[in-house]
């Protein structure tokens, strides 16, 4: 007998969003706990907080949600890193909803179980930095579990975006370009997402206010359309 999805692993659910899966209707499963503590982090409650929601709720939630909803975002805090994802996603999937995650690479081996399993429709990676700021920026020690994470994207035929949160006093327009070609030399195309670090709002740490004249220019290349975002 499977066992049942008791462990309460979901901070909270936002029931309706138009904005967090390109062209869908979808809800929000935020996940709670993080194995990153990035400095910029808007979800502290998150990703310090404990899980209030065990995953049989969620599921009767979405029941009520069939033929209302396109798609379900796993998002948080860190979907990947909670035991029983997989079998959870299975059970999203059997009600017959697209299914996004929202990651921030660190689980590769999970990642490409979702994968071989077409459990996911859509995923948003997150580009962090480079190596030399990657862990100052998520206080872990991820990289090269991203790097992986990335390979599989590119080699899969999912539909993903990459995107970086820019803080000026984290990231220089220098590393920003050398972060852009990065994406080149590993043969990224297309769109390149930018959240530009909001101001006075609660983050992990505190930072101080960000420059955004960033925000000015084009750094766009012929492959990959640099695209900020609030
Ligand atoms: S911004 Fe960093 S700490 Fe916050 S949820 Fe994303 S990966 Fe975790």
């Amino acid at each position: 007998m499977k066992k049942p999805l008791t462990a309460k692993a979901i901070y909270s659910i936002t029931p309706f969003t138009l904005l967090d899966y390109p062209g869908k209707t979808a809800c929000i499963i935020w996940f709670a706990g993080c194995n990153m503590k990035c400095l910029y982090c808007y979800n502290p409650d998150i990703v310090l907080g404990k899980g209030k929601i065990d995953f049989e709720n969620v599921l009767s939630f979405l029941k009520s949600r069939k033929g209302l909803l396109d798609g379900v975002v796993l998002s948080g805090g860190e979907c990947t890193m909670h035991k029983n994802i997989i079998p959870f996603i299975e059970k999203i999937k059997a009600l017959g909803f697209m299914v996004k995650i929202d990651t921030n690479g660190s689980k590769p081996l999970v990642l490409k179980e979702l994968i071989q399993k077409k459990l996911i429709d859509y995923a948003a990676l997150d580009f962090k930095s480079l190596p030399e700021t990657f862990e100052h920026i998520t206080q872990s020690d991820w990289f090269s579990e991203f790097e992986q994470s990335f390979s599989l994207l590119m080699d899969s035929v999912i539909p993903f975006e990459i995107r970086t949160t820019y803080h000026s006093s984290l990231i220089s327009e220098s590393e920003f370009i050398k972060m852009i070609a990065y994406l080149e030399t590993r043969n990224y195309e297309g769109n390149y997402y930018v959240q530009h670090f909001m101001n006075n709002v609660p983050t992990l740490s505190k930072l101080e206010n960000s420059d955004k004249k960033i925000r000015l220019k084009d750094f766009s290349t012929t492959k990959i359309k640099v695209i900020f975002r609030e």
